[in-house]
């Protein structure tokens, strides 16, 4: 099944203001994509949004959010369903630094509706990190029954690497995700005990034409153990 599993929409600051619901779900039907998830950073507001506009054109959707933690380290949380997401907003919320966000330095935070209508711009700054440790992180992302996959592992601001110079063994995770393909056996050989785990590639877009081409497929098996395990 081919997948891009980390796509922004214009509600991250820092994406393009044409990365709307309709947009990105027909530029990822163009590419030939059967699998998307939205992760915009430090909120899960456009999900249901996108979700139905994927559904609607016969694409499979994975609940998605990029978070920043203390350590300035980015995790992809995923969900099989929507049924936790209004508790996770809410933890997100009360743990998000009460900043406005200037939308002329940092750039636009819109909020779409199903015919990519501007129905809404939020207010609060999400480019921040939220108040709350990596491991702590984690935990409520499993208890909101979602599973944690640390992003761009290798190479990038914000990729836990780059962050805290190695991944540490203990943490609880689920799957990592590389930019590139090479960074697959990187991870295995500086990684051994953590090689069971899912290896995503993913194209992290903030513009439209940076969706992924139909490239990288996960077998039906592996994305059975990523949500069961
Ligand atoms: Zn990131
Ligand atoms: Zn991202």
């Amino acid at each position: 099944m081919y997948y891009d599993l980390h796509i922004h929409s214009g509600l991250s600051p820092c994406a393009d203001d044409d990365m709307s619901p309709q947009n990105i779900v027909q530029m990822a039907k163009i590419k030939g994509l059967q699998m998307i998830s939205v992760c915009d950073h430090n909120s899960l507001k456009q999900q249901s949004v996108i979700a139905e506009v994927a559904k609607e054109h016969g694409l499979d959707y994975v609940y998605g959010i990029e978070i920043q933690t203390k350590e300035e380290v980015h995790v992809l949380a995923y969900f099989k369903d929507d049924h936790d997401l209004p508790l996770m907003q809410q933890w997100i919320t009360h743990n998000q630094m009460k900043v406005v966000n200037r939308a002329n330095f940092f750039g636009h935070q819109y909020l779409f509706d199903q015919h990519d209508q501007i129905v809404e711009e939020e207010k609060l700054a999400l480019i921040f990190s939220l108040n709350v440790s990596l491991e702590e992180c984690l935990h409520v992302i499993h208890n909101h029954h979602g599973k944690a996959v640390l992003a761009h592992i290798y190479g990038r601001k914000n990729g836990i690497v780059y962050q805290l110079g190695f991944i540490p063994e203990h943490l609880s995770i689920d799957g990592v995700e590389v930019s590139h393909e090479d960074d697959i056996q990187r991870f295995i050989d500086e990684y051994p005990c953590l090689s069971e785990l899912p290896c995503f590639i993913n194209s992290d877009a903030h513009h439209l034409s940076d969706i992924h081409e139909a490239s990288f497929a996960i077998n039906p098996k592996t994305l059975t153990r990523f949500w069961s395990n």
